[in-house]
């Protein structure tokens, strides 16, 4: 496995393989990896010739109340699962590597980013589209694995490619959860046994409000029981709500697959998590 730290590196790395005919698949990470992150490898693994892991945690894409600097870090365990998981290259720039000091220029998709995530954190997408288009023009990969725990983010990735061109296909990764149902996130790490515990509601909530949606084939009242449920818990709900997943705007006669997403504070950590399914 070769791990660079800079962007030439990595750039002259991917042409060379292009030239030769290999295919190349990317899985973007900020680190902390854990089992949704190496089915993310297997999936690429499948797919092409050179799997590529970047790892960076993105300054762009956080506001200054948020967690970048306690953001968690374990590079050293990180390139072991990369390693388990038959990763050929890893990506691990510093920040003023990734970033000239005075770059100025953004990438942002403005309709699919806007509700949910893109709603409370109004930066944060323009931030990941910035760095998810400098990885591909770094990388040239044919495939990139995305994982549906941040579906929204997949979505608007997706639109991207399609709106710019970059000659690369979109894989969206299955949801990986623990036992109990918490989805795997390496924000995890930061609750208290308590807290983890009581944000097992969030995924409880999302399924009974889930069930009645299909059952009952109204929104609302599913929803306000969903809320109801993850405050009864503890949690600070930000959002849940349904969405038409190609439109990202409410449900309508014509929607098919819709996206029932949450998003709750336990403590001071600040959780998502969805549920995808045909109306
Ligand atoms: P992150 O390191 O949190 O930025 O995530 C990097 C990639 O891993 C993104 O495509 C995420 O959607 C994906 N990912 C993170 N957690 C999970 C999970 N529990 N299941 C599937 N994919 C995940």
């Amino acid at each position: 496995m070769q791990i660079f730290t800079t962007r030439r590196e990595l750039q002259q790395f991917a042409l060379g393989a292009k030239r030769s005919g290999k295919s190349i698949a990317l899985v973007p990470t900020m680190g902390f990896l854990h089992e949704g992150h190496t089915s993310l490898m297997d999936i690429a693994r499948g797919k092409a010739d050179i799997v590529i892991v970047s790892i960076f945690v993105n300054p762009k894409q956080f506001a200054p109340t948020e967690d970048f600097d306690r953001y968690p870090r374990d590079f050293e365990g990180d390139l072991a699962k990369c390693e388990a998981h038959k990763v050929d290259v890893v990506f691990a720039p510093e920040i003023s590597e990734m970033y000239d000091v005075n770059s100025s220029t953004w990438v942002e998709e403005t309709v699919l980013a806007k509700p949910l995530c893109g709603a409370s954190r109004p930066t944060f997408y323009r931030g990941v589209t910035t760095v998810v288009a400098k990885l591909f023009l770094l990388a040239q990969p044919d495939y990139a694995v995305f994982g549906l725990k941040d579906a929204q983010q997949c979505f608007v990735i997706q639109r991207m490619v399609r709106d710019l061109d970059f000659p690369v296909e979109i894989i969206p990764a299955p949801l990986v959860r623990d036992a109990d149902g918490l989805a795997l996130s390496s924000r995890n790490r930061y609750l208290s046994a308590d807290e983890r515990r009581r944000a097992l509601s969030i995924h409880q909530s999302l399924l009974g409000a889930k069930a009645r949606i299909i059952s009952e084939k109204t929104f609302a009242p599913a929803i306000s029981e969903a809320v109801e449920k993850v405050s009864a818990a503890g949690g600070k709900v930000d959002y849940i709500e349904i969405l038409d997943c190609d439109t990202m705007a409410a449900p309508d006669e014509n929607s098919k697959r819709v996206i029932l997403a949450a998003a709750a504070f336990f403590g001071t950590t600040r959780l998502i998590d969805n549920e995808i399914f045909e109306l």
